[in-house]
């Protein structure tokens, strides 16, 4: 059995300062943990440089702020914060999980007044997919959960709550064989994945549904300019499930699952053809910090 994440040795940035891992505790009546005011992010480090730090920064401050509350630290200060934290855990390449959450002052649906807290954390966490799997393409099923009405939730947050149903969706999968699945929107068009966005390839163009109700990831973003700049055209637009037989290839992105190339959705299947496998090679160089010398290299 693996080590608990609460057990791990080292530090967490917790509200402005260093502490023990083990230490960086919340009490059981905190809101977050009761009514989900929590917003988080999820980075990478690369050769020792988090990629796209200060974009994760602007998006954890809009989250919160999504959320109704503002955290009580500069972004310089968060930036330097997350820099210093991967530092002194001695890691290089590492992930990165800053998380901001209502305190414990008031206990019910209003929280008005209550403490926002900041911490940041770090751990070596080399493949969010199992590396073999992900070789060949990972194995997804369509989600019964959807992805809800942007008037239903506040759906471009990064928030706590919004994960309830990716929880509920990933763990129905994985207990069917799967890795890993599909959520549709509330209007049954393709969304998502539970932790990433989703790609398709046909005839040579990539096809990807427009994050009007779901997370438009920064690895999202990355990799439609990696695209557009190889010459390959990107449509953002609606998907509808069953187009899924048209097309040849399918990839997850996000910061954890990097450019993940999918096998198969249900009944659907695909290759791991030449353009998921140029993105895979083009983001994995992108990700390194130009000091670390591979820029050149695509
Ligand atoms: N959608 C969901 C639900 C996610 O959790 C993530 C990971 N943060 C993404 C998409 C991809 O976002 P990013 O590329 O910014 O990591």
């Amino acid at each position: 059995m693996a080590v608990p994440f609460d057990q791990h040795e080292g530090e967490i940035w917790y509200d402005g300062a260093f502490v023990p891992w083990k230490d960086a505790k919340v009490h059981v009546l905190t809101h977050a943990l009761h009514y989900a005011s929590c917003v988080f992010e999820g980075e990478r480090a690369y050769g020792g440089e988090i990629f796209e730090c200060e974009a994760h920064t602007n998006r954890l401050f809009a989250s919160a702020e999504t959320l109704g509350f503002e955290i009580p630290y500069s972004k310089e200060v968060i930036n330097a914060a997350k820099r210093e934290t991967v530092k002194r855990m001695g890691l290089t390449d590492a992930y990165v999980r800053p998380v901001a959450w209502r305190g414990s002052e008031m206990m019910g649906v209003s929280a008005q007044k209550n403490t926002i807290h900041v911490a940041i954390a770090s751990w070596a966490w080399p493949s969010y997919f199992d590396p073999a799997a992900r070789e060949k393409g990972i194995r997804m099923m369509v989600a019964d959960w959807r992805r809800p009405d942007p008037l239903t939730a506040p759906c471009h947050a990064k928030a706590a709550g919004l994960y309830m149903i990716c929880t509920l969706s990933k763990h129905k999968a994985e207990s069917n064989g799967y890795a890993d699945a599909m959520m549709l929107d509330y209007r049954g068009q393709v969304a998502e994945a539970t932790g990433a966005n989703i790609f398709f390839q046909k005839d040579g163009k990539l096809h990807t549904p427009t994050p009007d109700c779901f997370l438009d990831g920064i690895t999202r973003r990355t990799v439609i300019g990696l695209a557009r700049s190889r010459g390959i055209e990107v449509v953002e637009r609606v998907i509808m499930p069953d187009e899924l037989a048209s097309f040849e290839e399918c990839f997850l992105t996000g910061t954890a699952a990097e450019v993940t190339p999918v096998g198969e959705i249900g009944p659907y299947n695909f290759t791991v053809g030449p353009i998921t496998r140029a993105l895979m090679d083009e983001y994995a160089v992108a990700v390194r910090p130009a000091s670390a010398g591979l820029r050149d290299v695509a």
